[in-house]
């Protein structure tokens, strides 16, 4: 499932057509991935309006037209957005393709689990303005942290991560990543986790994804579980260990044995909290 770099890389495949007409507008009004009650407008709303400009949020996205007109969602499992020749001929799972006069802008999604809503209006839908606060935002301040942790103290590490109203664009193999740097367990109580270092992980772990996955689809460094944790038989880039695999409450995960802190550690990391 696209996670925050994949979706901003997914956003920016559209500018093809920024600042183009849109001349036709072919969509499957059946798909099960358009939603709301304006969908049965969106062709005749779009046709003629110009496309300005993608946004990204988390895993959700918001593409901007002429007079008001919004076209936001997200890709769910397989969703993809890509740039096709102006003459483009819709394929099996192309669900909505926007032609302009530079290029065709298709949403493909083979499984549709997607899910899209067109709607007009003077500012972004209020879904979009509802959002929680993004993990480079200045509103993910340390205090916010701090306070996820407390009010799911009792939470594995891993679920809350990919909790969206908490960490937006989070998803499995950033979690993985997170723990993994900071030696943590997926099953470790959130409320044995310090915040600070939590924060900067994520946010330090989101910036390259951003640089890399998100500007080029180019990989994250080697030196990241990153690379080795896709396929069975990876072994941990730090200390070369057989990496493992587990569930946590219903959701994957995988980490290195050698390198978690021992329950020890945690323990006198969490005293503190707990006076
Ligand atoms: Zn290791």
């Amino acid at each position: 499932m696209p996670e925050l770099a994949e979706v901003l890389f997914y956003t920016r495949q559209w500018d093809a057509g920024m600042g183009q007409r849109i001349v036709r507008v072919l969509v499957h009004p059946s798909a099960r991935v358009f939603r709301g009650g304006h969908v049965g407008q969106l062709a005749a709303g779009l046709t003629g309006k110009t496309y300005q400009r993608p946004f990204a949020h988390g895993k959700n996205m918001l593409f901007a037209f002429s007079g008001g007109h919004w076209l936001g969602g997200h890709l769910g499992m397989t969703g993809e957005m890509l740039a096709a020749d102006p003459a483009h001929t819709p394929e099996k799972h192309d669900h909505l393709v926007l032609y302009t006069a530079a290029a065709a802008l298709v949403y493909r999604d083979p499984r549709m689990f997607g899910h899209w809503r067109y709607e007009k209006g003077d500012e972004a839908p209020a879904w979009w303005r509802a959002l929680p606060p993004e993990v480079l935002s200045r509103a993910f301040t340390l205090r916010h942290v701090q306070h996820i942790l407390t009010r799911r103290a009792r939470t594995p590490l891993k679920p809350l991560l990919l909790d969206q109203a908490f960490f937006p664009g989070i998803g499995n193999w950033m979690a993985d990543e997170v723990l993994w740097q900071l030696r943590l367990h997926p099953s470790t109580p959130s409320g044995a986790c310090d915040a600070a270092a939590l924060r900067a992980a994520v946010q330090t772990i989101t910036r390259t994804a951003v640089k890399t996955i998100g500007r080029d689809w180019s990989d994250p460094p080697r030196s990241w579980l990153f690379l080795h944790r896709w396929k069975a038989g990876g072994h941990c880039p730090r200390c070369h260990a057989a990496l493992e695999r587990g569930e946590f409450r219903g959701r994957t995960a995988c980490w290195c044995p050698q390198c978690v802190l021992p329950n020890s550690a945690l323990d006198r990391r969490v005293a503190p909290s707990r006076r």
